[in-house]
């Protein structure tokens, strides 16, 4: 990528179409060819430009949402990832769960001025799309929102519908067409490759069609890998640890105890030992368990965490408004 320095414009601003930082009143550009017609192009864009990437956790809740004090430090909200790029100020985000909410005030109240906001989802459980509706963004006229599918490109024949069909007025008030962003539907290959860098996909197994979809993001050298609602069933699954393989930073799915696996075995989930076992085979630098139970309350998570970490000492659970560095 060539970074090119230059002066504002407004013929340049209105060519690089929100490609921009700025710094005092000068303004730097990164110069790619036309993405405006290719959205994969531009959340890899954001994705791979981020110097450093800044994950933040909304939401690290599984199944459904909670409300309890004795769940506050860990909080409540479901499944929500914010990765950014804080020198440019470019966000994308992973998955809708109910975190996402406060997500959508922030960037209002920070001037959300990037014209496109992609969403990239592992699955459509509604753990994980149930705070769409309550995107602050979605309700701004002239705002781009991509609703991105990676993996399921040819697989899945009515992205719009997922996310038209629960804003009916049987279930809620405005309805898609009406929210005032405009939204952009797009399924994807299992590999993207641009610019020498890419988004891996990997299907997992959950009681999904298709299954849920894990994420792998390379950024200048580093990577991150996002493997929430998967099952390992008859032992760690090799495929995911291959697709894990040296990442700097494994969020996996940890939504159980190995005790409570054995009675909730085929209900989609890992238990956190799994998740641990997958880190060490893959020689992940860190690792963070997430999708948490909402049976277990903070005191609970704070005692898994540290037999987590005695297990694999560079591991956290995650919590919401928590921020790693990958
Ligand atoms: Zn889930
Ligand atoms: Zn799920």
């Amino acid at each position: 990528m060539i970074l090119i320095y230059l002066f504002r414009s407004s013929k340049i601003d209105c060519l690089l179409d929100g490609l921009k930082s700025d710094y005092g009143n000068r303004t730097f550009y990164t110069l790619l060819p036309s993405f405006s017609n290719c959205h994969l192009c531009y959340f890899l864009y954001i994705l791979l430009n981020i110097h450093p990437l800044k994950v933040k956790f909304y939401g690290a809740r599984g199944s459904l949402p909670v409300c309890r004090r004795e769940f506050e430090r860990y909080g409540g909200n479901t499944t929500c990832i914010r990765l950014l790029r804080e020198q440019a100020n470019r966000v994308a985000i992973f998955d809708a769960g109910t975190g996402i909410r406060k997500l959508g005030k922030e960037l209002m109240n920070e001037g959300l001025d990037q014209k496109l906001v992609n969403i990239a989802f592992s699955h459509f459980h509604w753990d994980h799309i149930q705070g769409f509706p309550f995107f602050a963004p979605a309700y701004k006229v002239g705002q781009r929102i991509g609703i991105l599918a990676p993996g399921r490109k040819g697989k899945i024949t009515d992205l719009k519908g997922i996310f038209s069909i629960p804003l009916q007025q049987e279930y809620f008030p405005v309805p898609l067409e009406r929210m005032g962003a405009s939204f952009e539907f797009y399924a994807y290959g299992e590999e993207e490759t641009i610019y020498g860098a890419y988004l891996k996909s990997i299907s997992q197994h959950h009681i999904y069609p298709g299954g849920s979809y894990g994420f792998r993001v390379h950024d200048e050298g580093k990577s991150l890998v996002i493997c929430t609602d998967i099952e390992h069933i008859d032992g760690i699954d090799q495929k995911i640890v291959e697709f894990a393989r040296n990442a700097d930073l494994l969020i996996h799915d940890g939504q159980f105890t190995t005790e409570e696996y054995t009675k909730f075995k085929g209900w989609g989930h890992s238990s956190w030992e799994q998740a641990v076992e997958v880190a060490v085979q893959a020689n992940v630098k860190k690792l963070i368990i997430t999708h948490h139970d909402p049976d277990h309350n903070d005191d609970f998570l704070d005692s898994l965490e540290i037999q987590c970490q005695k297990l694999f000492p560079n591991s956290l659970f995650a919590k919401e408004e928590l921020e790693v560095v990958v």
